[in-house]
């Protein structure tokens, strides 16, 4: 297979994947009756061919030169059964590629955000927390804003409901390196109050780009705020949590945030549990 030809099926499948498709088959051909000659002219039809450069799937399946790893053998083009060309099996890659997107690297969402003043937030904040973690994380969590700490340090989670979160990360066997964290603001909103809908607004474009950086399996909602931005779900937590949701071609899952089972410590055993139905989900993925 060309080079050209590799990153034009790799547009493709990178394009239908944005759509939420990720699964493909090939459509065995019918018959083609031509009713001018009344001659069944599905027998022994001959292969399209097609130079290697021209941008299609069918380039790499048929027999453009005698020692193509793709061509089809001869055998499989003539004999009884009644055949079509290949080209007519797969004319959902006959159109021309999508243009081709290079994915976005964290560094450059955080670049495109600068110094930003796009909401209020803005004129409080000492720092801005932008998020923290494997690029290549199977697990994000999304928690509301930075705090009085990590507004201090740039870092998000790092105060006392970091910690706690950070245990949970460990209680189930992995490494807060593993993960990736973020919020939906990435400034403290003032007195710690719940984040505005024009602040949310503003600010989450920049969460989904990092998490459509980031592909990861899992994005864990912490608390009701993020559930309602990355979800739309309006419901009380209390009736959410705990259960996975379709997302982005992903799974979204709604936890309890870690700043209420300090207020709440009865409720930790049921943190518990929802990380380890993170956990079970991950394992049985991998
Ligand atoms: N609470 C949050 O929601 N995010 C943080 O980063 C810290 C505390």
């Amino acid at each position: 297979m060309t080079d050209r030809l590799h990153d034009e099926i790799a547009a493709w499948l990178e394009f239908y994947r944005d759509l939420g498709i990720e699964e493909f088959y090939r459509r065995e051909p019918e018959a083609k009756l031509e009713t001018g000659n009344s001659k069944i002219e599905s027998r022994n039809l001959k292969l399209e061919t097609r130079k290697p450069s021209e941008p299609s799937i069918v380039a790499a399946t048929s027999p453009a030169t005698p020692d193509s790893r793709f061509s089809t053998p001869q055998s499989q083009i003539s004999g009884p059964e009644p055949r079509v060309s290949r080209a007519q099996s797969l004319s959902l890659f006959e159109a021309p590629p999508p243009p081709r997107r290079e994915r976005e690297t964290l560094e450059e969402i955080r670049q495109d955000l600068g110094d930003c003043q796009r909401c209020r937030l803005a004129q409080g904040r000492k720092t801005i927390v932008f998020g923290q973690g494997n690029s290549k994380a199977e697990l994000v969590f999304v928690g509301e804003g930075p705090g009085a700490d990590e507004d201090e340090q740039g870092l998000p989670f790092v105060g006392r409901a970091g910690q706690l979160l950070n245990r949970m990360i460990q209680f189930v066997g992995m490494k807060r390196e593993e993960v990736y964290i973020c919020n939906i603001v990435k400034c403290r909103p003032p007195g710690n109050r719940t984040p505005e809908k024009d602040e949310v607004d503003a600010c989450s474009p920049f969460l989904f780009r990092q998490i459509e950086t980031i592909r990861p399996r899992v994005v864990c909602c912490l608390g009701a705020p993020a559930m309602k931005t990355l979800l739309g779900i309006k419901e009380g937590i209390t009736r959410v949590r705990g259960q996975f949701f379709d997302y982005a071609g992903a799974k979204a899952f709604v936890a309890y945030h870690p700043a209420y089972i300090l207020r709440n410590p009865r409720e930790e055993k049921i943190l518990r549990e929802d990380f380890e139905k993170i956990r079970d989900f991950l394992k049985a993925a991998r």
